[in-house]
């Protein structure tokens, strides 16, 4: 049965008896245990603990820089500056999630108030609460703790970020598993490195337009370095076959990493030296390093494609398992 699934097969109406029941790891699921370790007690209490910092007492509440405000458990980009305002409750408040799907509610009935809570969709960090009162054309004020939150300033953000666009076959599996790498600020599927503009999904799966598969990766410098994100590239899939990865065969599918700047290159290049020269892989690697000219982004539906997908055979049977081993591999550099 897996011998058919390709990435350009789409197998959504494939029927397949799974025994694999175990849930999809979009989200982390860390134990408390875990999660002790990693925050301060502070954070703990108000993340884990669902407790609520004094009003008026928090670092963020005064803030009106330009910059994201990243959830302070998992570094998950939860609100624009733009979407800030002064609500006068003491907390810093925003008028929306940065993106749909980022924050998840629930009903909270203590204290004798029926309340929605907010907490982080990646890890269930606790928030805040959401209500209906907001001031500005969205309606909505989500009023969460400081402590919750980390800000990014903008110029911060801009001074060490890099960005890199990178092809080994199918971008599902490349997109989840950059995804989860810690420093990694975003991943946009997308085609790249060939000779038609304004590419097709399934133009690009039928091989004749030289475009390959590519995940854009955009990082921090702070946290994580090129050569890291190519470490992971490199063992994240099999940069010795040409033009095929698995039963992904042709040119869409090559291993190619298109560099920004002529830096990138040459880390590029030294790595690949070194690999062929310690015969860390049996054959010789034959990942293309080329100029990145221009990067198309891929439709919608391809963008978040295994968070959104998780239980479709293909993110089942070919995605978790690769997305597994690269947890397994890179413990110590994950979100
Ligand atoms: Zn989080």
């Amino acid at each position: 049965m897996l011998q058919s699934l390709t990435a350009c097969a789409q197998p959504r109406s494939t029927e397949i008896n799974n025994s694999d029941t175990t849930t999809m790891d979009a989200t982390i699921n860390k134990t408390n245990e875990e999660w002790k370790k990693e925050l301060t007690p502070e954070q703990y209490y108000i993340l884990r603990e669902k407790g609520t910092e004094s009003p008026y007492t928090g670092k963020l509440l005064l803030i009106k820089d330009k910059g994201v405000y990243h959830c302070s458990a998992c570094g998950n980009e939860l609100f624009s500056s733009d979407a800030k305002f002064d609500s006068h409750c003491g907390w810093p408040s925003f008028d929306k999630e940065i993106k749909a799907g980022t924050i998840k509610t629930a009903v909270d009935n203590s204290l004798g108030m029926s309340r929605t809570e907010i907490m982080c969709a990646r890890c269930g960090g606790h928030l805040g609460h959401v209500f209906n009162d907001g001031p500005t054309e969205t309606g909505i004020r989500y009023c969460v703790n400081s402590i919750s939150l980390e800000f990014v300033p903008e110029a911060d953000t801009k001074n060490y970020t890099d960005s890199i666009t990178l092809g080994g076959g199918c971008f599902w599996c490349i997109e989840a598993i950059y995804q989860r790498l810690e420093g990694v600020i975003a991943v946009s599927s997308g085609y790249s490195g060939g000779h038609t503009e304004n590419p097709k999904y399934n133009e690009v799966c039928e091989g004749n337009t030289g475009h390959a598969e590519v995940v854009q990766v955009v990082f921090d410098t702070r946290k994580i370095s090129l050569e890291e994100i190519l470490h992971v590239f490199f063992t994240s899939h099999d940069p010795t076959t040409l033009n095929r990865q698995g039963n992904d065969v042709g040119t869409q599918y090559r291993s190619v990493i298109f560099y920004s700047n002529s830096a990138q290159q040459t880390i590029a290049e030294k790595m690949i030296a070194a690999f062929n020269n310690e015969k860390v892989f049996k054959h010789p690697i034959v990942t293309e390093i080329a100029p990145l000219k221009t990067f198309y982004k891929a439709e919608n539906y391809h963008q978040n494609y295994y968070n959104d997908n998780s239980n479709e055979p293909y993110c089942r049977l070919i995605i978790m398992p690769k997305v597994r081993k690269f947890q397994q591999g890179f413990k110590d550099i994950l979100k």
